[in-house]
């Protein structure tokens, strides 16, 4: 293989992409990004000053004045690790609708491709091989229904002891599919030569076993 090299992992919502990401980076010994928590982090930072999306001013002054970073698997924002303070459901909501923003797109996609560009990567997010990595050697579109990724994150959210109903969960993945796909700047998509993977009926070991026979071929 040539030096540096990124490997795209996109789909929506619940797939079990950054689950699927986080192991394969520790089999190939690359870095793994989570390109959502970036988005969750500034979301989480906009609830805290109470900045709307349409507050486009201090959105921009925002963006030049905060700082999201990953170490050893934590995602630190402005020097503080916030892992779990962004795993909630209004956060997710939050990251959805301010990831519809063209100059947070800009901002997040930048700092993305630079730390791509030093090392190895494999990144997961909505728009890695469509924008952030169209040159990006793997490629793979990790689906499932949305009840079962429903499902899933329910699961989740209960080993948390979040409280929430299955209900509610599929109710937000629903709506954060749509949000993702029809948002005017880069909607979902599977890129052109991204490779589906529908995982409705394998399990995590499956999809991540199958990913690593594809790129270590
Ligand atoms: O992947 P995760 O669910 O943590 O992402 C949270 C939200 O951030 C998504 O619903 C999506 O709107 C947004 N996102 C994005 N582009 C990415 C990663 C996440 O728009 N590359």
């Amino acid at each position: 293989m040539g030096k540096i090299f990124q490997i795209a992992i996109d789909g929506p919502s619940g797939a079990g992409k950054s689950t699927i990401a986080k192991a394969i980076a520790r089999r190939l010994g690359i870095d793994y990004i989570d390109t959502g928590a970036m988005y969750r982090a500034l979301g989480y930072k906009m609830l805290q000053l109470g900045i709307t999306e349409d507050e486009t001013d201090k959105v921009a002054e925002l963006l030049e004045t905060t700082e999201i970073d990953f170490s050893h698997g934590d995602i630190i924002l402005d020097g503080q690790v916030i892992n779990n303070l962004i795993r909630t459901p209004e956060i997710s909501m939050k990251a959805s609708a301010c990831s519809a923003l063209g100059i947070v797109r800009k901002h997040l996609v930048k700092v993305q491709q630079e730390m791509g560009a030093k090392k190895s990567v494999i990144m997961d997010g909505r728009d890695i091989g469509t924008d952030v990595f169209p040159n990006a050697r793997y490629k793979f579109f990790i689906t499932a229904t949305a009840e079962e990724r429903a499902k899933r994150r329910y699961r989740e959210l209960m080993e948390k002891g979040e409280n929430v109903s299955y209900e509610e969960t599929l109710e937000s993945i629903i709506q954060r599919d749509y949000n993702d796909s029809h948002r005017e700047v880069s909607p979902l998509r599977k890129a052109e030569d991204a490779e589906e993977v529908d995982t409705t009926d394998m399990t995590i070991d499956e999809v991540i076993s199958y990913i690593c026979d594809k790129i270590e071929k």
